[in-house]
């Protein structure tokens, strides 16, 4: 199987080109040319089979350029033993028809790391394809979540360094902490002065000056990339929508051929609906597909008016994962329901990189509106709802799961709750304890974020999650800041790597 560009759908390459490379040099996002097919013979297959197993046979479809033998080795380097139990992505039933799909049992707690697990297996195999043996030097700007999956995923790999900035001020004492004890002899991580969108700006010109890459051809070193337009970060989401519904056959929920469920997604950046988005389209029954946002509510106004306007209020939120107002990931759904048509696509991000807005013509908003539902809450409701579903399920949810919740209730209201739903749960409460335990708890008991997850574990008894609840021992390592500026960055990323 081949992959183009949503902005030429001229270009032509391999599975391994688009991971190795990131993005296609047009600026558009690497797509399969065809979506391949799952039939209800090979679902019947897959449920009988393991995580891995479901992973290897779904991947297997993409990445086309790999033997089985070598998916099978990045499968198991990924999810072997680093997800809790037996059960990497385990599916729970809360309430009638609801079913929460918990995406956080990985090393760092938040779903990312079911892509970045298994990335830097896919990447290295890929740049071994691709290029000349190079070693890779990963470079992250992050707000918080995805820094530490990175850095957690690189650990250690042969072949491969990484280097994540994050904002000094930006990230919370849990997520700091998390970053500043990274244990590994290939990592390096760096405050800066400044505030997210300065880290990824300096990494955005970092990554592409040619004095620095020069730099870097001198130690053998090349530049490639993790962020979450990387094929090779989409592609392991799928995996986990087939494994869902493959636990909801076994459970007995599912017992016909074609039963359909609903799927709601907390959404950011696009990339975790969209996958739901292709598995529908490789054949599993999915109805509705149903798109969860916070206070930044732009993908709700666009999936339900087809008109993407980014010009408006950005709001820091309790679910700051999502706090997003350029989704990336929405130019591959656009390629699709387009019907291919790179130039329209290229049209409308055109449209976006001058304007901050486009409008989609009238095929894709009908599209749209078969395929999707949209919905919003703003904290208030966020936080009441994990007070709620606590108070009646004695479900604990983190504050983006409790907005793909919320927003499901909304849904419900409209059409009513037949049909057995799938609601994807992108961070371990533990993660975000200061706002959970401020929803389940009457009164605050203390300012220290540590003393908070003991106090939310005497509140709900769930268990603490190791990786969280060994932080606070852990040795800092890396306890630099830099200026802002591209130049310090720069001087930092040379440094680290020993040029
Ligand atoms: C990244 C993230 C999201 C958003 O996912 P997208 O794929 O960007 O839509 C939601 N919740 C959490 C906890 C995240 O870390």
């Amino acid at each position: 199987m081949n992959y183009t560009s949503t902005r030429d759908n001229s270009v032509k390459v391999s599975a391994a080109y688009a991971i190795a490379t990131g993005i296609s040099p047009d600026g558009g996002l690497y797509v399969p040319e065809a979506i391949p097919a799952l039939s209800y013979e090979e679902l019947l297959a897959v449920a009988k089979t393991d995580y891995r197993d479901r992973a290897v046979s779904v991947l297997g479809k993409y990445l086309t350029d790999f033997t089985e033998e070598e998916l099978r080795e990045c499968v198991d380097g990924a999810y072997t033993g680093k997800f809790g139990g037996e059960d990497v992505a385990p599916v729970v039933d809360i309430a009638e028809n609801r079913f929460v799909l918990e995406l956080w049992h990985g090393p760092t707690c938040a779903f990312k790391d079911m892509a970045l697990q298994l990335l830097p297996h896919l990447l290295t195999r890929s740049v071994k394809k691709t290029c000349d043996g190079k070693e890779i030097v990963i470079l992250v700007a992050t707000s918080g979540d995805t820094g530490k999956a990175a850095l957690e995923g690189f650990k250690d790999v042969p072949g491969t360094r990484i280097i994540v900035f994050y904002p000094v001020e930006g990230v919370s004492a849990i997520q700091k902490k998390q970053m500043v004890t990274q244990e590994g002899g290939n990592v390096g991580v760096c405050a800066i002065s400044g505030n997210f969108d300065d880290a990824q700006t300096g990494v955005k010109r970092i990554f592409t000056d040619p004095e620095t890459a020069a730099e870097l051809a001198k130690g053998n070193m090349a530049f490639s990339s993790a962020n979450s337009i990387n094929w090779g970060r989409l592609a392991p989401q799928i995996v986990y929508y087939i494994s869902a519904y493959a636990d909801l056959m076994n459970k007995g929920v599912i017992k016909n051929k074609g039963d359909e469920v609903n799927v709601v997604v907390p959404t950011g950046n696009f990339g975790n609906i969209l996958a739901a988005y292709y598995a529908k389209k490789m054949g599993l029954p999915i109805g509705k597909l149903i798109c969860a946002s916070n206070a930044n509510n732009v993908l709700t106004d666009f999936l339900r008016t087809g008109v993407y306007d980014r010009n408006r209020h950005f709001y820091t939120t309790v679910s700051p994962s999502m706090d997003i107002l350029i989704s990336s990931n929405l130019e591959r759904l656009l390629y699709d329901l387009s019907g291919c048509d790179s130039a329209r696509v290229k049209g409308w991000m055109d449209s976006l990189a001058a304007t901050g807005r486009y409008e989609v013509d009238d095929d894709v908003k009908a599209a749209i509106k078969e395929l999707f539902w949209a919905g919003c809450c703003d904290d208030e409701a966020t936080l009441a709802t994990i007070g709620e579903v606590f108070a009646s399920q004695h479900y604990l949810s983190d504050t983006h799961t409790a907005v793909a919740l919320n927003v499901y209730e909304q849904y419900v209201k409209e059409f009513g709750g037949d049909v057995p739903t799938i609601i994807a749960s992108t961070a371990s409460p533990y993660k975000f304890a200061p706002a959970v335990l401020s929803a389940v708890a009457r009164e605050k008991i203390t300012d220290d974020d540590f003393a908070m997850l003991e106090n939310l574990n005497e509140v709900s008894g769930v268990a603490i999650p190791a990786s969280l609840a060994d932080l606070k021992g852990k040795a800092v390592r890396f306890d630099s800041v830099c200026g802002n500026d591209t130049q310090s960055m720069r001087a930092t990323v040379l440094e680290m790597l020993g040029l």
